[in-house]
């Protein structure tokens, strides 16, 4: 059935996170009740936000903030700010949440926000009023016992500090906990810029053991430059990986025996772009993801592998930066290829651990150092991986639906022993 969808359906997110949940229920044989409570985000909100642009003109721009599940703790998950913003898209994102938090087993449900808007096209003045009138139309929703924002695609955080005080103005006291990703100077967290891209590389390196590959043999390809891609192509590089390739949504660089990213960061920060940088050589963006290599890293977008190109990867190990990069149907593709994936919900998962650990000690008011907040990511992240591996042996299933499964019983036991409040 799936096979025959058109791409545009097949782009659906929520249709992607919808597949897998059905895939991992079904292996699990959960009961119909409980499927149907976890197939639907438990609370979500719709806000106009109306703001003064700077020229004057009234504007209005809508957002969301979707809790998908709080079973396991309050909600957790980052607020994304582009023009291709959906319902759809942060009912998926959200999802996604509940079960990467249960992947890694830290004491959060999933959420997700959003909001339509191009971040490119508006002064920082005007994103601060978005983001604080934003943050008021959610305010009953959020909390650090409630659920708790973080940065995602095109938010940082500046806008975290701008969300954390309108919630601290209206609760009359400062509240750090009620987000994470924030500035070091206002409760953030050692290592949590990082966290993303060194999870992707703890999770890289425990699959390189299955591999018997050593990081100098092993050639690595990053689609996005970013905080996620960024991170991962540096720390990989310091850990010795060969990273022959980078590809950004303008172009892609490309060097048989390794960019040097410290350089290539310079000149893209300098020059705005990674084109033209002449450690390395310009190729097609597009021909760029299927270069001949050992890692692939997507990082960047939703959809980036799908039915219509899965096939010309050229990859052995598939680990997924970003949120959602592949498709349902091209999961079917990879597996007849014998790709080793690392779905996303365990891959990127290093974010919202680091975001965990920023929560605690701002409860604390207590400060790790960064060797610790590093150690003990690595430890979970170790631990995930171990677990969700062993499991798809265990059961024969590929490491995307064990992720899945493993979640889903999670969150279903938690369900469980709550039981029904009616
Ligand atoms: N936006 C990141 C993610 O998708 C981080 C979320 C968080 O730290 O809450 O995992």
């Amino acid at each position: 059935m799936l096979a025959t969808l058109p791409l545009e359906q097949e782009k659906n997110p929520w249709l992607a996170a919808e597949v897998r949940f059905n895939r991992a229920a079904e292996k699990l044989k959960m009961d119909d009740g409980m499927r149907k409570v976890l197939s639907m985000p438990a609370r979500e909100i719709t806000v106009s936000i109306p703001v003064m642009l700077d020229d004057g003109r009234l504007e209005v721009f809508i957002g969301y903030r979707v809790q998908h599940s709080i079973a396991r703790g309050p909600g957790k998950g980052g607020i994304r700010y582009a023009p291709d913003v959906s319902l759809d898209e942060v009912r998926a994102l959200a999802s996604w949440m509940t079960w990467k938090c249960a992947v890694v087993n830290i004491p959060f449900g999933g959420a997700k926000g959003g909001v339509i808007c191009n971040p490119n096209l508006m002064s920082d003045n005007e994103l601060e009023r978005l983001t604080r009138r934003y943050t008021a139309g959610i305010i009953e929703m959020i909390g650090p016992e409630r659920d708790i924002p973080a940065p995602d695609m095109n938010t940082n955080e500046r806008v975290m500090a701008w969300i954390m005080d309108t919630y601290a103005m209206h609760v009359g006291h400062a509240t750090t906990a009620v987000v994470t990703g924030k500035p070091m100077e206002l409760g953030g967290s050692r290592g949590r810029k990082e966290a993303t891209g060194r999870g992707c590389m703890i999770v890289t390196l425990e699959a390189l053991k299955k591999f018997g590959l050593r990081p100098e043999d092993t050639r690595v390809v990053i689609q996005g430059f970013g905080n996620v891609g960024g991170m991962a192509a540096r720390l990989m590089a310091r850990a010795g990986f060969r990273i022959i390739g980078i590809v950004e949504y303008n172009g892609a660089v490309y060097n048989r025996n390794g960019l040097d990213i410290e350089a290539l960061m310079l000149h893209r920060q300098e020059t705005g772009s990674i084109v033209g940088f002449d450690g390395g050589e310009d190729i097609d963006r597009h021909e760029a993801m299927f270069l001949d290599c050992d890692v692939l890293v997507p990082a960047a977008t939703e959809n980036v592998i799908t039915s219509e190109n899965a096939a010309n990867l050229r990859c052995r190990i598939l680990c997924e930066g970003a949120n959602g990069p592949t498709t349902a149907i091209a999961d079917e593709i990879l597996a007849d290829k014998k790709i080793f994936v690392i779905p996303d919900i365990l891959a990127n998962a290093g974010g919202v651990t680091v975001s965990y650990f920023e929560w605690v000690q701002d409860r604390q008011g207590f400060f790790w150092n960064e060797d610790l907040v590093n150690s003990r990511l690595e430890e979970i992240m170790v631990g995930s991986f171990g677990a969700v591996t062993a499991y798809g042996e265990k059961h024969r299933v590929d490491n995307r639906t064990a992720a899945y499964m493993l979640a889903l019983d999670r969150v279903g036991c938690a369900m469980r022993l709550r039981g029904l409040y009616a």
